[in-house]
């Protein structure tokens, strides 16, 4: 058999969906992450038998054995990325595709079943769909959705890796990241903790890299900065990521982020810039850069620039670094013209006001 099983969702429709009003009194203020749609996708992983029960259903809690398997060795991931509305009303996702290629890469990572890219994007499509109220009409607002896989194998033994999963899309409507737009954020040097190391699960997108993370990101805040910055297992010293999302440093018209060397999450903001900045003739390289390079470019001027990347936050500023030992301004601490530029470049993509040569744009409705 060549031709792959395709799943069919069964469509359960909700009794208790937000009145018009209620909806927009949740859209006329979303924050970030903290409100859902009416509906969730569910589709359940069987060792033998396959993906089955996909469904789209009404939104709500779910009963967990308290010995189900991620509730204790947190064999679980996720993805994350935005339906936007068009300046010509479509709904869309950008590369939705490359979402259900990194889901899958960390799957595989978490020993955890690998589901079809097709089953992915109909998921999303499907939610989305059903949702279409929640994407948000105000400028910059989008519908932010969040694919995940859970391990709900019920049992402590840990001898094997769970015989089935859960895998859900849940959507929240949501306003800028950072409250307050294209505020330069300060950040943290962590050279206590490490995020990631050679081998571990840098590149996987799991929740485990997050829990190990709070501590950092509460120290970071401590020493009154916004966001941790980890460097490399090794030596504490060459610049990996900014919290959850990825760095450039800008010398001029060069730009440089860390290369993915197993220990990063490859970011599809990342590499959608780093083709935008191609495009705009600029030359945009992934190599390594470490915190004294870091502090003397900053220094000298050569360094004229750094952001931050990632869906939630798209193109953020950095500010100023801190570290136990050290710590300098970017610039003079203002959003650089280029790190503006490419933001509204990727923006301008995402809501239909620029082409979209790379054809990113995936149309839902
Ligand atoms: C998700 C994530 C990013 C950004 O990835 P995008 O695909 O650009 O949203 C960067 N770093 C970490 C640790 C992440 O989890």
């Amino acid at each position: 058999m060549t031709t792959a099983h395709k799943l069919s969702f069964d469509v359960q429709l909700s009794d208790h969906a937000r009145t018009a009003a209620e909806r927009e009194r949740v859209l006329a203020n979303p924050g970030f992450g903290q409100h859902f749609t009416d509906h969730m996708i569910s589709i359940d992983y069987t060792e033998g038998v396959g993906w089955h029960d996909a469904r789209l259903m009404p939104y709500g809690p779910l009963t967990l054995d308290p010995a189900t398997s991620v509730l204790h060795y947190a064999q679980e991931l996720f993805e994350g990325l935005k339906a936007y509305r068009q300046v010509n009303g479509s709904i869309v996702c950008f590369r939705p595709y490359a979402n259900a290629a990194r889901f899958n890469t960390s799957a595989r990572r978490m020993a955890m079943p690998e589901l079809p890219e097709e089953t992915f994007v109909e998921s999303l499509e499907l939610l989305v769909q059903t949702d279409r109220e929640w994407v948000p009409t105000t400028e910059g607002h989008s519908l932010y959705l969040r694919p995940f896989m859970i391990a709900t194998q019920v049992g402590l033994g840990v001898n094997y890796p769970s015989r089935t999963y859960k895998y859900m899309v849940i959507a929240s409507p949501a306003a800028s990241y950072f409250a307050g737009g294209v505020k330069p954020v300060s950040v943290w040097l962590s050279t206590e903790y490490t995020r990631a190391a050679p081998g571990g699960t840098g590149f996987a997108k799991c929740g485990g890299n997050y829990a190990a993370a709070f501590v950092a990101q509460r120290q970071a805040v401590e020493n009154g900065c916004d966001q941790v910055v980890w460097l490399d297992a090794h030596e504490h010293r060459y610049v990996e990521e900014m919290g959850g999302m990825n760095l450039f440093f800008v010398y001029g018209d060069r730009l440089l982020t860390p290369a993915l060397t197993g220990t990063l999450l490859p970011g599809i903001t990342r590499d959608s810039l780093l083709a935008l900045a191609r495009d705009m003739g600029l030359r945009a390289e992934e190599g390594r850069i470490s915190i004294e390079e870091w502090q003397a470019g900053c220094e000298s001027g050569e360094l004229t620039e750094v952001f931050a990347c990632g869906t939630a936050a798209v193109v953020t500023p950095v500010g100023s670094v801190k570290g136990a030992d050290r710590s300098w301004t970017v610039g003079d601490g203002t959003p650089g013209p280029l790190t503006l530029k490419l933001r509204e470049e990727l923006i301008g993509i995402q809501y239909g006001s620029r082409p979209d040569t790379h054809g990113w744009i995936h149309k839902i409705c």
